[in-house]
């Protein structure tokens, strides 16, 4: 294929701000503007010759630049934003500015890269080692940054394999449901993704990548487990108890610690009454059992969200009947590149095109995360609907209640169960990757009555109806609210983690750093979860980037420890309150697993993406209490 035929199989948006952004031909963006009228605009509206007239002039520019008969254009920054806002068919407010120019390689101040501003003695270096727990996509980030910039670190892993939740949950169907090209490291990116939501597999095999590219592999200390860990204030550090993948327990002293050991790692299976008695094979969607075979099998499954969502649509075809056990009725959204295959020329311009994948990410970035983010804030006036907190929002609402209600076919009864009671995005939203098609196939029956008992032989409802199951397949979550459990963390004074968060409290400044418990770093801690948006990987960067320059403070300083003071974690935490007051997740139609037992949310963050770039992109040491213990 020829450039011009490769371009061809690109998105218009990015290749329209990639030329202008080449070209400097500021003008050009009033001619497409019109049909661009959002981020996820798929430009079904803009006219054939429109589109071809661009493929030519790009393919011209590009061979231009190669040939030397032109150079590309430095574009000012008030170009650069009217690119933006034509990009994504709305206007980008100025304040990310910072952040989208310094994405797209094009921001003229300071590298957001961690480096020494005076370098430390070896001695000093080679004395100062990390432990990071956990080999999953936050870990693995922390890794290659540290490495990078030369602090020493012991990392381990409990699985053999590194991946974390990628690695562990690979039941059918399971796959992203954030754009690929945005679900990735930005340092690292990957112009070969098959698809824009890819399959689980593909990640495994990115990460896997990564962490031999990094030089992290040989670092990892496979089937090991932290087991404690202890703060030993007389000498600052962490002492360290895992259990090695021989079985001997071990004692290490570390002088700061990441915990990436995930979110939502540890199943949670509802202790139904009579499932002991069940005689088939039962398991939750993150311990998949490969070795039963579902075909011509009667399945039950417990639970619609997320991993059930893209369980049920995978099973259907090879599975007798599908009894698909549902507590609540999740939102699922449409999208048409859910099950597309990026195409050959798409991959071409990602690789060869110069700032067309800056661009194409930045129109994901906004497309997924912040775009969404204020349509999701409660308008106090708003009553017109009481599952809506906006006018923005309210059409959103309407568009997936069209979209379920043409899926179903105008089956009332079907619609009636299918339909959620909450607000959309007041749980995370779900892909429609066939759901609904899956529901209105015979096969499938969807049980809205409560489960009263597990009996030998299946799942008894409350109405009395006997529901015969060979396999009971758990779509039923995470106990997201323990986390860091279960290692027993004690810090100063020997308080440990789980006394100062109580059973289902998770505090945290900035999601990382907890007063009493110096050095210490929390990887996708609390409130840092995405549920309007975005990418886990971005913030994972974020929070990197946020502890190498807390690293940084205490190496150069010649401190030992570094601790969160109470009234700056007090604070923030009140911060993050009053912003979910105004959000959907607070919402009194809601109730979800983000929120504990007192409603409070704890596990998502309120801000958009760009408020926590912002805030986690320097470090205050006033915000710290800063100590040196040793003479
Ligand atoms: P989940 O979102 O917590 O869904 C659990 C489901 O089980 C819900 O439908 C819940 O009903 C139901 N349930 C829980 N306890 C039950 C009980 N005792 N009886 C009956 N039903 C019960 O868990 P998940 O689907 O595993 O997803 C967890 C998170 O993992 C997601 O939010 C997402 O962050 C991540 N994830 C991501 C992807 C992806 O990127 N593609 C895929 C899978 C998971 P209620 O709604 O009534 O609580």
């Amino acid at each position: 294929m020829d450039t011009r035929s490769h371009l061809a199989q690109a998105d218009l948006a990015p290749l329209l701000a990639t030329y202008v952004h080449l070209s400097g031909d500021r003008p050009l963006l009033e001619t497409y503007r019109p049909y661009i009228t959002g981020p996820w605009a798929f430009h079904e509206a803009t006219p054939e010759m429109l589109k071809e007239a661009l493929y030519d002039r790009l393919a011209t520019l590009l061979d231009d630049l190669h040939a030397g008969r032109r150079h590309a254009a430095r574009p000012d920054r008030a170009t650069l934003h009217e690119i933006m806002n034509t990009c994504v068919g709305q206007p980008v407010p100025d304040e990310y500015l910072p952040l989208i120019l310094h994405d797209i390689g094009v921001d003229e101040t300071a590298p957001l890269d961690v480096s020494w501003r005076t370098p430390p003695e070896r001695a000093r270096l080679d004395r100062f080692k990390v432990l990071i727990i956990g080999a999953g996509e936050s870990g693995l980030c922390a890794a290659i940054k540290l490495r990078q910039i030369g602090i020493g670190f012991v990392m381990v892993e409990r699985n053999d394999h590194v991946g974390g939740t990628w690695y562990e949950n690979d039941y059918p169907g399971c796959a992203v449901d954030t754009p690929n090209h945005f679900y990735q490291y930005s340092f690292e990116p990957n112009h070969d993704w098959s698809r824009y939501f890819s399959p689980a597999r593909e990640i495994r095999a990115y990460l896997d990548r990564c962490a031999d590219k990094y030089g992290i592999r040989p670092l990892i200390r496979f089937r090991t487990e932290v087991l404690a860990l202890h703060w030993e204030d007389s000498s600052s550090v962490w002492s360290v108890r895992l259990r090695r993948s021989d079985g001997v327990i071990e004692t290490l002293r570390v002088q700061a610690v990441i915990s990436a050991v995930g979110h939502i790692s540890i199943p949670s299976v509802p202790s139904l009454p009579g499932l002991d008695e069940y005689e088939g094979p039962r398991f939750h969607t993150s311990r998949w059992d490969h070795s039963v075979a579902l075909n011509s099998k009667r399945v039950g499954m417990i639970g619609t969200g997320a991993s059930g969502m893209q369980v049920g649509p995978s099973i259907i075809d090879e599975v007798a009947s599908l009894s698909i056990f549902q507590r609540s009725a999740q939102w699922a959204i449409r999208n048409p590149l859910y099950f597309s295959e990026v195409k050959p020329g798409k991959k071409w311009a990602l690789k060869n095109v110069p700032f067309y994948a800056n661009w194409y990410r930045f129109q994901l970035f906004w497309a997924s995360a912040d775009g969404l983010h204020p349509k999701l804030r409660v308008d106090p006036g708003w009553t017109h609907h009481p599952l809506s907190l906006n006018a923005e929002h309210d059409a959103i609402r309407q568009s997936l209640v069209d979209h379920l209600t043409e899926q179903l076919e105008g089956d009332a009864e079907l619609i009636r169960k299918a339909m959620p009671a909450y607000p959309p995005y007041g749980k995370r939203m779900l892909r429609d990757n066939h759901w609904y098609r899956m529901l209105k196939n015979p096969k499938t029956a969807l049980v809205t009555e409560s489960i009263e008992r597990v009996t030998r032989e299946g799942v008894r409802t409350a109405d009395g109806v006997e529901h015969p199951l060979d396999v009971i397949v758990f779509a039923t979550g995470f106990q997201a609210s323990r986390l860091t459990w279960p290692m027993e963390i004690t810090g100063r004074g020997s308080v440990t983690l789980r006394e100062r968060w109580g059973e289902d409290d998770p505090r945290a400044y900035l999601g990382m750093t907890v007063p009493g418990f110096p050095n210490l770093f929390l990887m996708f801690g609390p409130n840092t979860n995405l549920a309007h948006g975005g990418s886990a990987i971005f913030h994972s960067e974020c929070q990197t980037r946020y502890i190498l320059l807390a690293l940084r403070e205490l190496i150069e300083s010649g401190s030992d420890s570094l601790e969160c003071r109470p009234d700056v974690h007090d604070e923030y935490n009140r911060r993050v309150d009053d912003a979910h007051a105004q959000m959907v997740w607070t919402h009194p139609r809601v109730s979800s697993w983000y929120r504990n037992s007192s409603g409070r949310v704890f596990s998502l963050s309120p801000w958009r993406l760009l408020d926590y770039w912002d805030m986690t992109r320097h470090f205050d040491p006033a915000q710290y209490r800063i100590e040196r213990t040793s003479a």
